[in-house]
């Protein structure tokens, strides 16, 4: 049965045939690709047996390209996992086939042609040692049909088709969800066009915080104990329902979608390395909202490389004593609680 009314699977010429024993058979040689791409990195970063914080520093194109690759394996192994599931239950319809042909196009054609890092940072293969010989991997005959055939104008129009004629649709595709989760999407959609969306320019534009009311809704629908274990008062949900909820509060506004995070940041941090004690305390409070935290990390000047903070606690009795500079903490000006993140050993520049 088409799900939700999109088209279902049709043979047509943009569609390319056996799409997913293409995309199948195109896992393996980028795998093995990835698989050298590893060891010549590896050997590039490594002394006496140990890879050398010197040495990934005088190899840093290397080294974050290796995790861009990666990266882009992971993800066309996902893509395909989620063709495959799709399939099984009969809901592989012809957009979910484009969007399927259009990324590994895409993505292998990155591979092989140049991963852009950023604006200004592009990898190319043989930054990670890969030379001629070793990136026949990608004359593969699938992964020559896919780069050729599958992100093309024709595919990318036909795409851009569908997505006008279900415009009406909240997300393009079928996400490939379970019914829980779509459920959730839906409930949250709706909450974001009534509550959110109407209002959210108006807010920005006075520098307005998010309305209480609206806090005291979102706790009521169990945004803030969506993860948190039964318990301790929450709902004892996946990752992925954090994930589709923070996706439908984001679509009417940023301020709102990320509200859900601090608590699920907050709890776990408190699951993973609370006492007894504090988890009974605090994690129900976090769940019905009670207590608003905020993840307090970031510094002027340390961003993704935390192990560099320099915010000290220094133990005072039974109190730590906190100095240091930290910024672009969100919801902080409302915030009851701060999981923060300093270094008690000034000894140490370790992490
Ligand atoms: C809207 C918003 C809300 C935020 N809320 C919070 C919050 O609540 N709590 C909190 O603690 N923080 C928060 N942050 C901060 C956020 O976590 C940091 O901005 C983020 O970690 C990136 O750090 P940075 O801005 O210092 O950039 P940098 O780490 O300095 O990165 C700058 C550039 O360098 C690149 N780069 C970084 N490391 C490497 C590397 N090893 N190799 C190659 N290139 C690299 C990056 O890709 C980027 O292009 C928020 C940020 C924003 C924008």
């Amino acid at each position: 049965m088409p799900h939700d009314g999109q088209t279902p699977p049709t043979q047509n010429t943009i569609v390319l045939g056996n799409l997913l024993e293409l995309t199948a058979a195109a896992l393996p040689p980028i795998d093995a690709l990835l698989h050298t791409a590893t060891e010549r990195v590896k050997a590039v970063v490594t002394t006496d047996g140990r890879v050398s914080g010197a040495l990934i520093e005088a190899h840093q194109t290397a080294t974050h390209g290796l995790a861009w690759l990666a990266t882009y394996v992971q993800a066309l192994h996902q893509m395909h996992a989620w063709a495959e599931r799709l399939s099984t239950a009969g809901t592989f319809g012809e957009t979910e086939q484009l969007i399927h042909q259009i990324a590994f196009g895409e993505y292998l054609s990155q591979i092989s042609g140049g991963l852009q890092m950023n604006q200004g940072e592009m990898l190319r293969l043989q930054d990670l040692g890969i030379g001629p010989a070793d990136s026949g991997a990608l004359t593969n005959p699938a992964i020559a049909t896919l780069t050729q055939h599958g992100n093309t104008q024709a595919a990318r129009t036909r795409l851009v088709a569908l997505m006008q004629e279900h415009a009406a649709h909240v997300i393009i595709g079928a996400s490939g969800l379970d019914d829980e989760l779509e459920m959730i999407r839906d409930q949250f959609r709706r909450y974001a066009i009534e509550k959110v969306e109407p209002y959210a320019h108006d807010w920005h534009l006075k520098d307005e915080l998010i309305p209480l009311n609206v806090i005291d809704e979102l706790a009521e629908m169990g945004v803030f104990g969506l993860t948190i274990p039964e318990e301790f008062g929450g709902f004892g949900l996946s990752k992925a329902s954090m994930c589709v909820v923070s996706e439908e509060l984001s679509r009417g506004y940023i301020g709102v979608g990320s509200l859900g995070t601090r608590s699920e940041i907050a709890a776990e941090l408190i699951l993973a390395g609370g006492t007894q004690a504090q988890k009974e305390k605090w994690l129900p409070r976090l769940a019905r909202a009670e207590t608003l935290p905020t993840a307090v990390f970031t510094e002027p000047n340390t961003g993704s490389d935390l192990g560099s903070l320099r915010t000290r606690a220094v133990k005072n009795g039974d109190d730590y004593k906190v100095t240091g500079n930290k910024t672009w903490i969100t919801h902080a000006a409302r915030t009851h609680m701060m999981t923060l993140l300093a270094r008690t050993d000034p000894g140490t520049t370790d992490y």
